[in-house]
């Protein structure tokens, strides 16, 4: 073992510790500690610098310096070698400052007279939080022993920040995570609501960084490397059911668990007084460090795997699981940096709103946020790091806007917009039971997309008049096993009940891409979105197919049936699918079971080739419903849920509406009816764009029927055609411009 066990950083963090349970308030406690750390080190000045904001410094205490420049004297992040300190999240280390690039002189603080300087960085988790600084007259570098003394120091101090240990009366005391924050998202689903957070995966809280008996703590940490050994060994036997790409993030983690420098990195801090859960925080802080800096995407993911395994051994030691089981408050905003469809749906509808550190407007769980017309903001980076359990918090999904622990002024603001909101909800609800007849007459059917048996009650205060796509793999998503056919079919009678007669169109399981099941083998497919799922998977592995259609049979009872199958490419995918929809009606009349008074079998055009299908196909099926989440991600080789390339391209650009006539001609030539039942249908603007060019039928999110109804109800559809010709013979790529010009000359 390394000979620093006695040496001044164990006994100094002994003098912290006994500083720190002193009673006393925030600026005592910050001047205490500037004065041991300048005695212990035997150096003439040591101070704490602590962010004011998010780009400023503040020194907040000193020992050496003059005591006037403490709340005055402040630097920009980047700004001098302490600004650079803070920046750069590394340790600057000179016997001669003055000369060092970036030196900032600060009359104030008397600084000139010191030659030596080493800045720490105080930091947690990657994030700065502050500057340790010490300085002395003699032009010396502090040595390696000095420098590792005043890192284990810093790691304690962020801590205690974080803790809000130096919670005084300046505004620079505030704690992190005590001041208001404000994050610019995208907008996933608009709303506005306030609520209070709850973290999806809390961090884990770190309340004893520094220990009182190195020995006991030693075998502590040993203990719980032994037990992520275990669990690492564990996940790789279980490779059986994880995919190729798993193992080599199990591999990694092994790898990782079994390395010495790490455990011997930590087993030294731990001899210098850190407490098992503040070592393996120091190693984790400068891996995220070092990740967010690294160039290389191979070494980031390494890093990102070691952070993982850091997480995990911090859960190992603290007890504190993924669950913490913090109860949901009051109007729960979930915060996650990212969530899958399936672990949303296990939140259920109380949710208000949810916030992801990343996540896309194309990914089903963001259409799961929109079915529940829950306010969803995207991209909200730094949020899932700066968010605590139970912090207020204000979702501005109208314009992707969060406001964290906001102020009085913006409440009050947000709550006049929330009011607001509500009245225009009202004027929809006044029109609910009005046609979507456009001023030329023509009259366009809106349905809405549903999945859950909770969207039912929709129906009715949506205005909807029918369910234009049931989605039903969420049904599938939200079980740990396989449902079986008797409780699919009472599941569908019961969506039949709830929709009193009305059409309910029943996509067939569209499992694959982001829809993984939780209870079958994943596979290990390079590009998902474009492998193996939908009725690909139906027609290759026909038995869920065969026992969805028997359940949906069972479920109708005599009544009318309506189902349509997934991502059909091409006409013989059709063709089978229909087959095996007529083998289980003849089984079902074997068994004796009432066949459906009537039934519909129609395909989603998900697929650009679709289009260009033989006209055998559109004589044969009975309706087309354009998939246009997939359509367009197809169409322009741009993948729905990579906010980078999905935004490129305009619904409305005219090479994609172009496209959607001719489906329109192809549907109407054959005399089927045609309807549109993507996300964008739920976009007034897109709306609007399709019932000009020929759509009469839209399926969307329950809430967009009213303001999709408010719009068409004020226009004159052949006006917009005429707007949309304009638009593109006049060379225009998109005729979103042009047509919201022309809507806003309209009274
Ligand atoms: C679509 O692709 O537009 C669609 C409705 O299906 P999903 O979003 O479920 O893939
Ligand atoms: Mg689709």
């Amino acid at each position: 073992m390394p000979e620093r066990i006695d040496t001044d950083s164990r006994k100094l963090l002994g003098r912290l510790r006994d500083a720190l349970a002193e009673d006393s308030a925030g600026q005592a406690r910050l001047n205490r500690i500037v004065h041991l750390i300048a005695t212990s080190l035997q150096t003439e000045v040591c101070s704490i610098y602590l962010f004011r904001d998010p780009e400023t410094l503040e020194l907040c205490a000193t020992e050496g310096l003059q005591p006037e420049a403490v709340h005055q004297t402040r630097m920009r992040l980047g700004e001098g070698l302490v600004g650079q300190t803070a920046r750069r999240k590394k340790v600057i280390n000179t016997a001669n400052a003055p000369a060092a690039k970036g030196f900032r002189y600060m009359p104030e603080t008397g600084e000139e007279r010191y030659s030596s300087f080493c800045g720490v960085p105080i930091q947690r988790l990657g994030n700065a939080l502050g500057v340790l600084v010490v300085q002395s007259k003699a032009a010396r570098e502090f040595t390696p022993d000095e420098v590792y003394a005043l890192e284990v120091v810093a790691m304690v101090l962020a801590e205690m920040t974080e803790l809000g240990a130096f919670l005084g009366e300046g505004a620079a005391l505030s704690a992190r995570h005590k001041q208001p924050v404000l994050f610019r998202g995208g907008v996933g689903q608009e709303g506005a609501v306030e609520g209070r957070v709850y973290l999806h995966e809390p961090r884990v809280v770190v309340t004893n960084p520094i220990s009182d008996d190195p020995v006991a703590e030693l075998a502590r940490l040993r203990e719980a490397v032994e037990k992520l050994r275990g669990s690492v060994d564990d996940l790789l036997t279980q490779t059986s059911t994880v995919s190729a790409e798993q193992v080599q993030v199990f591999e990694a983690y092994r790898m990782f668990a079994n390395s010495r420098s790490w455990m011997r990195r930590m087993e030294e801090d731990v001899q210098s007084g850190l407490s098992a859960e503040a070592a393996v925080e120091k190693e984790q802080s400068l891996a995220r460090t070092r990740m967010s800096q690294a160039e290389d995407a191979y070494l980031r993911e390494r890093l990102h795997d070691l952070d993982d395994l850091s997480n995990r051994l911090l859960r190992i030691l603290t007890g504190q699981g993924k669950d913490t089981g913090a109860a949901l408050p009051e109007n729960p905003v979930l915060i996650a940096r990212n969530i899958g469809p399936g672990e949303l749906l296990e939140y259920g509808k109380q949710l208000r709103g949810i916030v992801l550190e990343e996540g896309s407007v194309g990914s089903h769980a963001a259409i799961v946020a929109r079915a529940w017309a829950i306010p969803l903001v995207i991209n909200a980076s730094g949020i899932t790091t700066e968010a605590l359990n139970g912090d207020q918090i204000l979702v501005d999904g109208e314009q992707g806007i969060v406001h964290l622990r906001p102020d009085d002024n913006v409440t009050s603001a947000f709550r006049d917009k929330i009011a607001m909101l509500a009245k225009a909800q009202e004027r929809y609800t006044s029109i609910r039971d009005l046609p979507a007849q456009a001023l030329c007459g023509s009259v366009v059917q809106l349905n809405m997309n549903a999945g859950l048996m909770a969207d039912l009650p929709s129906l009715a205060g949506s205005g909807a008049e029918g369910v234009g796509l049931f989605r039903t793999e969420l049904q599938f998503l939200v079980r740990n096993q396989m449902p079986r056919r008797s409780e699919l079919s009472a599941l569908y009678a019961r969506v039949m009940n709830a929709a009193g007669g009305k059409r309910v169109a029943f996509r067939t399981l569209d499992i694959g891409s982001d829809k993984v099941l939780p209870y079958m083998k994943p596979n290990d497919e390079p590009n998902p979105a474009m492998g193996w799922r939908a009725i690909r998977v139906g027609l290759d592995k026909p038995g869920i197919l065969r026992m969805q259609l028997q359940a949906l049979i069972r479920a109708a009872n005599g009544r009318p049936l309506t189902v349509m199958f997934p991502f059909i490419a091409q006409y013989d995918e059709f063709r089978a699918a229909k087959a095996e929809m007529f083998k289980a009606l003849e089984r079902e009349e074997i068994l004796g079971h009432p066949l459906p008074a009537r039934y519909e079998v129609g395909a989603m055009l998900e697929t650009p080739s679709l289009a260009f299908a033989p006209d055998a196909f559109f004589d044969e099926v009975d309706f087309v419903s354009v998939g246009g989440n997939d359509l367009k991600q197809f169409f322009f080789a741009a993948d729905r849920e990579n906010e980078r390339v999905r935004r490129r391209y305009d619904t409305l650009n005219i090479s994609f509406l172009g496209f959607l006539e001719q489906i329109v001609a192809r549907c109407a030539a054959a005399g089927k009816p045609l309807s549109f039942c993507g996300e964008d249908a739920g976009r007034p603007i897109e709306a609007l764009c399709f019932a000009a060019i020929g759509f009469r039928s839209l399926s969307m999110r329950p809430a967009s029927v009213g303001p999709v109804k408010h719009l068409l109800r004020r226009v004159n559809l052949d006006e917009v055609k005429a707007v949309i010709d304009t638009a593109r013979n006049s060379g225009e790529q998109s005729v979103r411009g042009a047509v919201m010009d022309w809507l806003a000359r309209q009274t």
